[in-house]
């Protein structure tokens, strides 16, 4: 990420919501109407933070103003659509991407339903705050830009970088026909050759490149399926 900041290929931004509270507390959040435990952060100050941001209002009920193209607004939120190497290709592809962060029991629904274009969760837990999920998204993001890892193919030839793993509805010629949605990278070995008497497969080393891509393929699967079954589902 420093990397890709450093040689302009990214800007990143950190927004303090509290500079867009008006009390003397620099109040952020308040009790839930309905009742219950903890505090919600408040909509005012994350729809003018965002504002602020995009430069013009968001508007308010009643109002359609579309967003420009080429900007998605994302909360974060463990009660969202579960982030994938596919979404971050997509948001690789926009001009500006806002992520929001939550904090104690999570964030006014407002945010989620008029002022977010997405709401997602960085995987089936629950954290304290959304700056690590952001900070997840953006890594995820930022190594994909043009220029950002030293290799291109790198990021060409990895985990969940088969064309299989789309977001949204599976393709109905994937279904069932035996193969993953999406192929785990496959192991890697590097010097020693033969390290405690643990030895680097034979194939490798043999220099034999149509043999060590089916190796590959092999064991890409193999992996799959014990680590991740639900692919194939
Ligand atoms: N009450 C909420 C959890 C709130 S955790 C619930 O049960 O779903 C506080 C904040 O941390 C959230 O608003 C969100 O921004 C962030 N957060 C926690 N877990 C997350 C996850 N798995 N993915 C993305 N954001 C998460």
């Amino acid at each position: 990420m420093r990397r890709a900041r450093e040689a302009g290929i990214a800007h990143i931004h950190v927004q303090d919501l509290r500079e867009f509270t008006k009390d003397r507390h620099r109040t952020v959040d308040d009790r839930p109407f309905g009742g219950g435990e903890g505090m919600v952060l408040k909509p005012e100050p994350l729809f003018e933070a965002v504002e602020s941001l995009l430069g013009r209002g968001i508007g308010e009920a009643g109002e359609k103003n579309p967003l420009e193209p080429g900007t998605a607004i994302v909360l974060m939120s463990a009660a969202g659509r579960l982030f994938t190497q596919a979404m971050a290709r997509r948001y690789a592809q926009l001009r500006r991407l806002l992520l929001i962060c939550g904090r104690y029991e999570g964030v006014d629904e407002r945010v989620a339903g008029h002022l977010a274009t997405e709401e997602i969760s960085v995987g089936d837990y629950v954290l304290s705050g959304g700056e690590l999920p952001a900070a997840i998204v953006l890594d995820a993001v930022t190594r994909l830009l043009p220029g950002a890892v030293g290799n291109e193919a790198s990021t060409q030839n990895e985990s969940f970088s088969g064309q299989g793993a789309e977001d949204g509805p599976r393709a109905a010629t994937i279904v069932g026909s035996g193969e993953p949605r999406a192929l785990l990278d496959f192991p890697h070995y590097t010097r020693p050759a033969d390290f405690r008497g643990w030895k680097v497969p034979e194939v490798l080393i043999g220099g034999n490149h149509a043999e060590v891509a089916k190796w590959r393929r092999q064991e890409a699967m193999v992996k799959t399926k014990r680590n991740r079954p639900d692919l194939f589902r």
